[in-house]
């Protein structure tokens, strides 16, 4: 139907087209019609112009004439002139039927044609009018012409009573002649008497002499004036002539105008016929086109009809289906409230489930993470509470050329944990929880002691000490540099991850603290007084827990942050002395890392503490050489480095008593050595061949903290019955024999490696075989 109804729509457009074409091509017909009549209208008015010539040149003639020729002509003239007047009136007939026809035949009545037409009919009668008028003007002339000729006509006639007067009198004259001329014969026959007579004659003829002379003169004068007049109406037959040949010409002329008169308005006539014919085979074309249309249209009609009607079953259907439709949407709302209902229902014993489910998940990974804890907790146990690694630094420049620049130390291919020194010729074997050899990198040193930061959330409180003479990578281990970082940044940076990872259970905050002993005195690193030295207290609430009033802590919460506390921190060292290096190796740097955490769930409370420690260089300084500042320096850290070494001791050995007190670094540092508490002491040393005694008292003290371990009964009923130091230094390889039995994954001093040196061999060997009984007792 669409189309069809398309097609019609072009269809009409193009109609529409052709009709206004039609009209284009009527209006330009038109154009020409009206530039033709005008054309003929020009002809008229030339033609009426030569008929007022005419007309004046008639009535010139007519003034001219004054006889009865002229008269004749005129009535001839007249005569015409009616004529005329007469085919005038016959064609004005003619033209007033056409023009009846034209309006029969074309009833438009707007057409411009029509209003042409009305046009040129009102310049016709305008044109009769005028030639009414040209007629009037005619008839007065021709009156005139009557009266002109009345009055020659009484000319004529005066002229001939003058003219019959002078022929009396010329009668009278003669007759007078002739009496007197008889008289005179008559006096001639009687002499006497004629003298007399003669006398009388002669008196008399004196008197007629007079009076013929007068009479001749008279007669003389009359005859000039016949003459002249006879003259005069010569040349006025001439002119007569002359004006009746101008008259035919005229005439002719006339009728040749007429005769043009007449084709031109035949001509315009048949144009107009033409124009009419052709004007009714446009509209008869248009008709017939538009007829062909119109069936077109109708046929077209006919087939969107017949879809129509094809379509009203379908329309039908869709209007069945569309109730249908209508009736479940307005059921929709109840099904769909019903549905919403049950679905709810559902869903909220899903979410029951799911809740239950969840709250036995969390159940079992709260177990699951308690036994993690544990578990990871008897790793550490049975790695040690207490553990000591070294650390070999490369050779480097520094270190000088030469045999004193000479690496003295060597590695074991399969033991990591054991290094041979080279000694006055000997070699002399340490073993140690781990050996770092100096290719090793800061990562992997890291990896070592991650297990020990990450304890540090779970509220357990760590140490970390580098030992070792000065120059042999302390600070490098613990701080590094800045492409390399050290421990500090490394731990810091996990504990971040790590909090991060657990944020959904746990709330925890950072803070961190950095201090410095140096000869025995503490100070803030982070404080606005650095030079204050800060007392260690206990704890006023009883729980005799130590703290340090005044110590500066700053809340951590980024990488950015901590950089920004070292910062701060080293230049409040470096203001604080003149040599920078000097006085790093003569004091202890500490950095403690707090970490307290939240369960959010439980409401349970965790405080783990992270004591980083850059110990002061363990060398040992001449005693003789050594004075003052010096001197004191030098006793402080002996004091401060043996103290240490004795509480680490103490607390491997699990002696009753731990000598805290004996130095502010063990003081200050008692709750994070104690109890559950994890150490790892760090223990670097140079290669370099001179400085072999340096190395190997740092080895030595290594080996001697972590030569004790725990023997083989209970913790707390044997904590009593520890044996001391002397007894500890006693201890032979042959109190505790080596068991056989297979190597556990998980601890680093596996039992039956070969050992050059046998003492620290065998008592690895001997931990070895407590910490087996400790698992299966634990
Ligand atoms: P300490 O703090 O014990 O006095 P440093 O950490 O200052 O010693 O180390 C002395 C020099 O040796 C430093 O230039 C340091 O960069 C370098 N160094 C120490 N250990 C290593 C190592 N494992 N790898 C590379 N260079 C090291
Ligand atoms: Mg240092």
């Amino acid at each position: 139907v669409m189309a069809s109804m398309a097609h019609l729509q072009e269809e009409k457009l193009r109609l529409q087209e052709e009709v206004v074409g039609l009209q284009e091509k009527l209006t330009a017909r038109e154009n020409d019609e009206l530039s033709h009549s005008l054309q003929l209208q020009g002809q008229v008015e030339t033609l009426k112009a030569k008929l007022l010539e005419q007309a004046q040149e008639i009535s010139r003639l007519r003034s001219e004439l004054g006889c009865t020729d002229a008269e004749k002509h005129r009535d001839l003239l007249a005569a015409e002139n009616e004529r005329l007047r007469q085919e005038m009136k016959a064609c004005e007939g003619e033209l007033r039927e056409l023009r009846r026809r034209q309006q029969q035949q074309a009833p438009c009545q707007d057409c411009a044609h029509l209003q042409e037409n009305t046009e040129l009919q009102e310049r016709l009668s305008q044109l009769q009018r005028e030639a009414e008028e040209t007629r009037a003007k005619l008839a007065e002339l021709d009156l005139e012409v009557q009266q002109k000729t009345n009055r020659l006509a009484e000319v004529e006639l005066r002229l001939k009573d003058s003219l019959a007067e002078r022929a009396e009198e010329e009668e009278r004259l003669s007759r007078r002649l002739r009496d007197s001329q008889e008289t005179i014969a008559s006096l001639k026959s009687q002499p006497q008497q004629i003298k007399y007579i003669i006398k009388t004659v002669e008196v008399e003829s004196a008197k007629a002499k007079q009076a013929l002379c007068e009479s001749q003169s008279r007669n003389q004068y009359l005859q000039e004036q016949v003459g002249m007049q006879r003259q005069v109406l010569k040349e006025m037959e001439q002119q007569l002539q002359s004006s009746q040949k101008t008259a035919a010409q005229l005439r002719a002329q006339i009728m040749m105008y007429e005769a043009e008169l007449e084709r031109a308005h035949g001509q315009m006539l048949e144009e107009m016929q033409a124009m009419e014919e052709e004007k009714n085979r446009a509209i008869e074309e248009a008709f017939s086109r538009a007829q062909v249309e119109m069936k077109a249209v109708h046929e077209n009609l006919a087939g969107v009809r017949t879809n129509l009607l094809t379509l009203q079953p379908a329309l039908r259907t869709l209007t069945h289906d569309y109730n249908s439709l209508k009736r479940q949407v307005r059921d929709f709302p109840l099904l769909l409230q019903e549905t919403l209902r049950s679905a709810r229902a559902e869903i909220s014993q899903a979410i029951e489930e799911v809740h239950n489910t969840n709250r036995e998940l969390l159940r079992k990974y709260r177990r699951e993470l308690q036994l993690r804890k544990k578990c990871h907790n008897e790793l550490v146990r049975l790695k040690g509470n207490i553990r000591v690694f070294g650390r070999v630094r490369p050779i480097m420049k520094e270190d000088g050329e030469g045999p004193e620049a000479a690496n003295v130390v060597t590695f074991d291919a399969e033991d990591d944990a054991v290094l041979h020194l080279l000694h006055k010729g000997k070699q002399v074997s340490f073993e140690l929880d781990k050996v770092f050899p100096p290719q090793a990198s800061q990562e992997e040193v890291f990896q070592e002691v991650q297990a020990l930061v990450t304890s540090c959330i779970d509220g357990y409180n760590v140490c970390i000490f580098a030992y070792g003479q000065t120059g042999a990578g302390k600070t490098y281990t613990m701080e590094g540099t800045a492409a390399n970082p050290g421990i500090n940044q490394r731990a810091l940076q996990l504990l971040f991850s790590e909090v991060r990872g657990k944020a959904a259970d746990w709330e925890y905050a950072i803070s961190v603290s950095a201090a410095e002993i140096y000869n025995e005195a503490l100070r803030d690193l982070l404080g606005k007084e650095p030079q204050e030295k800060l007392e260690i207290k206990l704890c006023p609430d009883g729980s005799g827990q130590l703290y340090v009033p005044g110590l500066t802590e700053f809340s951590v919460q980024s990488v950015e942050d901590i950089n920004k506390v070292f910062e701060f921190g080293h230049v409040n060292r470096a203001t604080e002395c003149t040599n920078l290096n000097e006085h790093s190796s003569r004091s202890h740097a500490l950095l403690i890392v707090t970490v307290r955490g939240l369960d959010r769930s439980t409401g349970l409370r965790t405080t783990g503490k992270l004591n980083l420690v850059d110990l002061a260089g363990s060398e040992r300084v001449g005693r003789s050489g050594a004075e003052g500042s010096r001197l004191r320096e030098a006793q402080h850290i002996n004091k401060s480095l043996s103290a240490l070494g004795d509480v680490i001791y103490a607390l491997r050995s699990r002696q009753g008593h731990v000598p805290f007190r004996n130095s502010k670094l063990t003081y200050l540092l008692q709750d994070s050595l104690s109890g559950d508490s994890k150490t790892l002491m760090m223990v670097q040393v140079s290669p370099a061949e001179k400085n072999t005694s340096e190395t190997l008292c740092s080895l030595k003290f290594a080996e001697r903290v972590r030569s004790v371990e725990l023997g083989p009964v209970s913790r707390k009923a044997e904590l009593a019955s520890w044996p001391s130091q002397e007894q500890l230094e006693g201890l032979t390889p042959g109190l505790c024999p080596v068991s056989p039995q297979g190597d556990s994954p998980g601890t680093s001093a596996p039992p039956g490696r070969g050992h050059a040196s046998p003492s620290p061999g065998q008592l690895s060997s001997r931990a070895a075989s407590i910490r087996r009984k400790l698992q299966t007792t634990g």
